[in-house]
């Protein structure tokens, strides 16, 4: 399957109760051969309405902090953990993270990137039992966000969801820091390896 096919497949896709609040369901875009993987946890309003990922408040913020990493929408793949808008910005259910799961596992199969960057906690939890890391506590994300962890297979780096900050303006300053590193993970070193 390309990722045109799966595309395609999440636009029609009725798997769960999502399909029927949303108006676009949002396969992931950006560069097809990217190092970094940016992983969100569902579509906004606006990247419902528009079809597109990170156009809203959240995709703001997201430009500002990749900028300051020196580092654009280009250089990466971008997409979400679950691909139909959440009502009324409420929490994913874990029947719709197992329904639609399957269609993150297969874009991450087929773009293959180095580094899967999880956004926040839903996708980090996802990311990490999906490669058999025990998963921290909510709570306890927050000391990983920013780390590089090695599973045996990938290189995660859960890093803040964007929209983090614009509920609580005071991790502003640990955020960046923490994106500023992507700009290191995007360059091809001979230590990248290790
Ligand atoms: S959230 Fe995922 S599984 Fe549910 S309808 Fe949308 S694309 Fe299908």
């Amino acid at each position: 399957m390309s990722l045109r096919e799966l595309s395609e497949e999440i636009r029609h896709c009725k798997k769960c109760r999502l399909s029927e609040t949303r108006t676009n369901a949002l396969c992931g875009e950006g560069n097809l051969n990217a190092r970094i993987m940016l992983i969100a946890q569902a579509p906004g309003e606006k990247e419902d309405a528009q079809g597109k990922m990170f156009i809203g408040p959240s995709g703001g913020v997201l430009d500002e902090l990749l900028g300051a990493a020196s580092v654009n929408r280009e250089n990466v793949y971008m997409t979400n953990l679950v691909k139909c808008m959440l009502p009324k910005y409420r929490k994913p259910k874990q029947d719709e993270i197992e329904a639609c799961s399957q269609y993150l596992d297969k874009e991450i199969e087929l773009v293959d990137p180095q580094f899967l960057v999880p956004l926040g906690y839903y996708a980090s939890r996802y990311v990490f039992e999906k490669y058999g890391l025990p998963a921290p506590s909510r709570k306890e994300f927050r000391e990983i966000y920013g780390q590089l962890l090695w599973t045996g297979e990938k290189k995660l780096f859960s890093l803040q969801h964007p929209a983090a900050v614009l509920h609580d303006s005071s991790i502003g300053d640990i955020m960046t820091r923490n994106y500023r590193k992507l700009g290191i993970l995007k360059i091809d070193c001979k230590w990248a390896p290790t």
